[in-house]
Formats: C-alpha cells, structure tokens, sequence
C-alpha cells in the first residue's frame, strides 16, 4: 500500500504483509511519518528539555 508521510509529503510503499501497513489499515485515521521525519520529531522531542514550557505559568493572580 502507499502512504504519504504527513511532514515532508514523501511517498512511500509499504509492504502490504508489514506490520506498519496493517496497522495503518485498521486505523485509516492514523498518519504516517517517514523514518526521517519520525527521527527529526524525536531528536526535537529529546532536545525540549531546558526550553521554558508553557505550563511553567503561573495558574493565575486568584487565590
Ligand atoms: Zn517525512
């Protein structure tokens, strides 16, 4: 089956018996991302830590 990586537009085939396509089969709503991509989000993902986060606000002046 083919899929279309949901980042860079890649289009890859899949092989039908793989378990990524099987998967991407029973859930049509489930994106694909390419192993590049894949890799790029999770090297960003690790890389997060020491960037202030939103939730670090404070919840408000009401007390
Ligand atoms: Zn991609």
């Amino acid at each position: 089956m083919r899929v279309q990586c949901i980042l860079c537009d890649a289009v890859y085939e899949l092989d039908d018996t793989s378990l990524e396509a099987k998967r991407l089969r029973n859930k049509p709503l489930q994106t694909y991302m390419c192993p590049t991509c894949h890799e790029r989000i999770t090297a960003k993902t690790k890389r997060r830590r020491g960037h202030a986060p939103e939730h670090k606000r404070a919840p408000g002046q009401s007390h």
